[in-house]
């Protein structure tokens, strides 16, 4: 499982940097280098990009895993550099740059835009969303195949009228993700599942911003 991102535009970036004369890039040595936008390869063609523009790098770094409480340690061993940049160019996901954000004491700019939770599919280069991290999980009623993100509609109650001999009427090269959950209860013999009514689908759950405590 991991974090999917994609490369923004570079104009996008160009507009986030044009002020900036002097820039330090941090990746991620974890989904990131997985989803190639954020490892060694792609930060150095970064700061070929940046210097082509006649920006100057000041220093990079691949840190091990961006969201992790240790980017505070490898931000630290690198605070010269990092000092002499007008900004950092954070290519992780969201929470990396956060954690790089909260320890760098620096302007931080994403290249990278942060689309969902993943898994990688036979193709190790192609990655389909597995949860949507909906704030109110219903795997225990579908044999654990989620409907947000395997269901075009996001359907909690499927499937709809659509469906045609097992395919999903919005993209007919996809197995109809309701025909899939009633194939897995059938196998289980809990149909009886599908048989109850859900309620619509309740989105305050979807936590903005997002926050939890847990007991000790
Ligand atoms: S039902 Fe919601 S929480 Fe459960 S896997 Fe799907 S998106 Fe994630
Ligand atoms: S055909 Fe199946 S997967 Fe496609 S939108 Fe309808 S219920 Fe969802």
């Amino acid at each position: 499982m991991k974090t999917i991102t994609k490369e923004k535009e570079f104009a996008e970036i160009e507009k986030r940097i044009k002020d900036a004369r002097n820039i330090y890039i941090i990746g991620c040595g974890t989904c990131a280098t997985l989803c190639k936008t954020g490892g060694k390869g792609e930060v150095l063609k970064m700061k070929e990009k940046l210097q082509n523009l006649g920006k100057k790098v000041t220093g990079w770094m691949v840190v091990p895993t961006a969201c992790d409480i240790l980017t505070k340690e490898a931000v630290e061993a690198e605070a010269e550099t990092i000092k002499a940049a007008d900004l950092i160019l954070v290519m992780t996901c969201g929470f990396g740059v956060q954690r790089v954000a909260d320890h760098a004491g620096k302007l931080v700019v994403p290249a990278l835009d942060t689309l969902f939770i993943g898994k990688e599919d036979e193709v190790q280069t192609e990655f389909s969303q597995v949860c949507a991290q909906c704030g109110e999980c219903v795997l225990g009623l579908t044999a654990g195949i989620c409907p947000i993100t395997s269901c075009h509609k996001g359907l909690i109650n499927g499937p709809c009228g659509g469906t045609n001999r097992g395919k999903c009427e919005v993209d007919k090269e996809k197995d109809c993700a309701w025909t899939l959950i009633y194939n897995r209860l059938k196998e289980l013999n809990r149909l009886d599942l599908m048989e109850e009514c859900q309620s619509p689908k309740n989105y305050q759950k979807v936590l903005k911003p997002g926050k939890a405590s847990f007991k000790q």
